[in-house]
């Protein structure tokens, strides 16, 4: 069905680190391999040299010989280069396609980021119903997302995934924001009769607090905080679960990632927060990364004088007006600036 090319990896003197069953993932298209290179070589010098996981390649069209020749190159693990299945990247049969071009035109106008755009919704639709079965990514338990073109500051020198297994986590992030409210204006609400519809999915101590103020509960507003999935690490098992999976098939059928603009991001953040309780998601209060046009920087002094990091305490997103930190912090009990969250050392 798919086209597959693999790249068994050069022999390395030393013996293979152990590791969790994971892997690195980026969707990405052949113009920016340049870009995909550059995440590559930082993921790799960072961390992944000393563990060599495995890179997981997807795209909506073939990859160039020469995207798989240097991206291989890149890599010190194995990689594969994996085909969408081309009934998951187009609209299903129930969207009114004249209703969504009308929407899309009219987002356009109105100057939403992405709004006029198909093969956007089509990514977003991707990542927050599809790419965790991809036939590629069956085989694992784990994935880090990566994205072309970010900036990843510090060295990691303990194995994320092992981190994630051992504490039970289940979805982590780096920054939180609010979403744009135009490109998600029923979202909410259709999240809220999802509740109402299949009160046994939505976890008993769950982060609602985190995505609904004064903590009114499922029947208040969103204030539209969100993890930023642009980085991500996580477990592939809870978007494969029961209650995922009937999340993401209610959203799909009320047409929304369509007629708005849903993302991905307030789609994987809002199910994390009410389907998993709370303890399961975790703040990589460690790392330093940048994602257009946000960053932010490990603020402890660990990261700041062991020269771990390459990047300004000082220059934080977690302490702008924007970031929706403070109140993930408010509801996990800590506080910003502290000592990076570790509960099991490794
Ligand atoms: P932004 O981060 O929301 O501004 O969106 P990006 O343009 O970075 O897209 C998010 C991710 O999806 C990136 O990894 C892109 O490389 C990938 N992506 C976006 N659109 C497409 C597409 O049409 N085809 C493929 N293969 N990847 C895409
Ligand atoms: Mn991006």
């Amino acid at each position: 069905m798919e086209p597959l090319h693999r790249r068994r990896r050069k022999i390395h003197c030393d013996p293979d680190p152990p590791r969790q069953n994971a892997t690195l993932i980026m969707l990405v298209r052949n113009f920016e391999l340049d870009d995909a290179l550059s995440s590559m070589r930082q993921i790799e010098d960072r961390f992944n040299r000393r563990y060599r996981y495995p890179w997981t390649f997807l795209n909506d069209e073939e990859f160039t010989e020469e995207f798989i020749q240097l991206t291989s190159g890149m890599a010190s693990g194995d990689t594969e280069y994996g085909l969408v299945p081309k009934e998951e990247w187009t609209w299903p049969d129930h969207i009114d396609r004249q209703k969504a071009r009308a929407s899309m035109r009219k987002m356009e106008e109105d100057e939403v980021i992405y709004g006029g755009s198909l093969t956007y919704r089509h990514m977003c639709r991707y990542n927050s119903g599809f790419f965790f079965n991809h036939p590629l990514l069956l085989k694992y338990d784990w994935y880090w997302r990566v994205e072309p073109s970010i900036e990843f500051y510090c060295d990691l020198n303990y194995d994320p995934f092992k981190f994630m297994k051992d504490n039970n986590m289940a979805y982590s992030f780096v920054m939180a924001m609010p979403e744009y409210p135009t490109t998600i204006p029923t979202l909410w609400d259709a999240t809220q009769r999802f509740a109402e519809r299949y009160p046994k999915y939505i976890a008993k101590n769950n982060a609602i607090d985190f995505i609904v103020d004064e903590q009114k509960g499922i029947k208040g507003p969103y204030n539209f905080c969100h993890f930023w999935s642009n980085f991500e690490i996580a477990d592939l098992n809870f978007w494969r679960g029961e209650a995922y999976s009937k999340y993401f098939q209610w959203l799909d059928e009320e047409g929304g990632f369509y007629y708005e603009r849903w993302g991905d991001a307030p789609v994987h953040s809002l199910a994390a927060s009410l389907l998993l309780s709370k303890e399961r998601i975790h703040h990589f209060a460690d790392i330093g990364y940048k994602h257009t046009p946000w960053l932010r920087c490990p603020t402890d002094d660990e990261s700041y004088f062991s020269g771990r990091c390459l990047c300004n305490r000082h220059e934080n997103f977690d302490e702008h007006v924007y970031s929706c930190l403070p109140k993930w912090f408010q509801i996990a009990g800590r506080a910003l600036g502290s000592q990076p969250y570790r509960p099991h050392s490794h």
